[in-house]
C-alpha cells in the first residue's frame, strides 16, 4: 500500500494552504494499486476522503481523520484514435490541454490556466472561457465505493451542470477518463490558450487561494463583479484577504487558517443577500475534521445548497 506516513498536514495538499494533521494519505501511480487502497481501505473500516489538487478546497484547521486518498498521481496517457484520448484522473489540467494541444485537438483550451486534476474538473465540472469539462468527456472510470467495482459513467450519467455533477466523492472516484476532442488548427488553439493565460496573469492572485469562492447565481450577475462594487477588496478576517485582483477570490496572506476563510465567506455571502437580494452558494468545497464553529459557518453558508 502506497501510504505517507510522516506528519503530514493539510495544508501541504491544498492550495489555499490551510489545514490541519492528515491521519493518513495514500497517492497510488497505478490503476490497480489505487482499486486495492479503496479495497483495502474499506475492510479497514476507516473514513475516506477523496482529493485531487486540492485547488477549490478548504481542508478544516482539525484536518482530516481517517484515510485521505490523493488521486494526483493516476497520470497515464492512453491515446484510443484521432480524437480520443484515456488519461488518468491525476493528470494536472494544463498538462491535458498541451496533450490536446500536441495533437492539434481542440476542447481543452480553458484547462491551461485551471489548476487541479482531471479528476477534480470532472467532479466540479470546472470551465472558463464557454468551455467546460462536459463538453469533452466521453466516459469517465469510475470507482464505486459501496460496489467495490470500477463502472463506466457517460456523459448523461454524470449529470454535468454549473460546477456540478453527479459524482458524489463519499460514494464514487473518478479514476481516469476517456476525452473527446476536435480536431482544429493548431493557431487557432494557441491563440485560445493565450487569450486564457494573459486573462489570469490580470486577473487571478498570485498568493495562496482556492479559486473562486461563489458560484456565480447567473452569467449576469458575476460574484466577482458585485463583491467589487460593494467595496469587498479591502476585507480580511485574520489572515484571510479578499484578493485585490478578483473579489470573488479569498488569498491566504500568509497566516490564514480554514476559520479565518470561511468567516470572510460568510461576510461576502451575507452582504450579497443584504446589498443584491442574491442568494449564492460556496463553489468552494470543505472537508475534514471542522470545529464547532467552522461547522457551524459551513452550514449557514451552504442553507441555500452547495
Ligand atoms: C487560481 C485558481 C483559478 C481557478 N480557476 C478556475 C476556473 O477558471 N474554472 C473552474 O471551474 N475552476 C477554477 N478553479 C478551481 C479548481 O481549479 C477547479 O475546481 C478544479 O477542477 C479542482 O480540481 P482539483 O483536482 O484541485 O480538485 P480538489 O480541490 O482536490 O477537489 C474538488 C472536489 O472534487 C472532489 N474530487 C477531486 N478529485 C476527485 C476524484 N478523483 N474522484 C472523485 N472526487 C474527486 C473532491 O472530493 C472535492 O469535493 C481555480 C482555482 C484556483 C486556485
Amino acid at each position: 500500500m502506497s501510504a505517507d506516513t510522516q506528519m503530514l498536514l493539510g495544508s501541504q495538499y491544498c492550495s489555499y494552504r490551510v489545514g490541519g494533521p492528515l491521519d493518513l494519505v495514500l497517492l497510488p501511480t497505478l490503476l490497480e494499486e489505487a482499486c486495492d487502497n479503496l479495497d483495502f481501505n474499506k475492510k479497514s473500516g476507516l473514513p475516506l476522503t477523496i482529493l485531487g489538487g486540492g485547488s477549490n478546497t478548504i481542508i478544516a484547521s482539525q484536518g482530516i481523520r481517517g484515510t485521505t486518498f490523493i488521486a494526483k498521481r493516476l497520470m497515464f496517457i492512453e491515446p484510443v484514435d484521432e480524437t480520443h484520448l484515456k488519461l488518468g484522473a491525476g493528470l494536472p489540467l494544463a498538462k491535458v490541454c498541451k496533450i490536446a494541444q500536441e495533437r492539434n485537438l481542440s476542447g481543452a483550451e480553458f484547462m491551461i490556466g485551471v489548476p487541479g486534476t482531471l479528476g477534480g474538473a470532472i467532479a466540479m465540472n470546472a470551465g472558463a472561457m464557454g468551455q467546460d469539462t462536459a463538453s469533452i468527456l466521453d466516459t469517465a472510470f469510475i470507482y464505486n465505493l459501496e460496489t467495490q467495482c470500477v463502472e463506466e459513467w457517460s456523459a448523461e450519467k454524470l449529470n454535468f451542470s454549473y460546477r456540478m455533477s453527479a459524482i458524489d466523492p463519499k460514494h464514487h472516484v473518478v479514476l481516469g477518463a476517456l476525452l473527446k476532442f476536435e480536431p482544429a488548427e493548431a493557431e487557432g488553439i494557441a491563440k485560445r490558450i493565450q487569450a486564457s493565460l494573459s486573462f489570469r496573469q490580470v486577473h487571478h492572485p498570485k498568493e495562496p487561494n482556492g479559486g473562486s469562492v461563489f458560484k456565480n447565481p447567473s452569467p449576469d450577475k458575476p460574484c466577482g463583479r458585485l463583491l467589487d462594487e460593494l467595496g469587498a477588496k479591502t476585507w480580511s478576517h485574520g489572515g484571510a484577504k479578499v484578493s485585490a485582483m478578483h473579489a470573488n477570490f479569498i488569498v491566504n496572506t500568509g497566516q490564514a487558517t480554514s476559520t479565518d476563510i470561511l468567516e470572510l465567506m460568510l461576510k461576502m455571502q451575507r452582504a450579497l443577500e443584504t446589498h443584491y437580494g442574491l442568494a449564492v452558494s460556496p463553489e468552494n468545497r470543505f472537508i475534514g475534521e471542522a470545529s464547532v464553529q467552522e461547522a457551524a459557518i459551513w452550514k449557514e453558508l451552504t442553507r441555500h445548497g452547495h
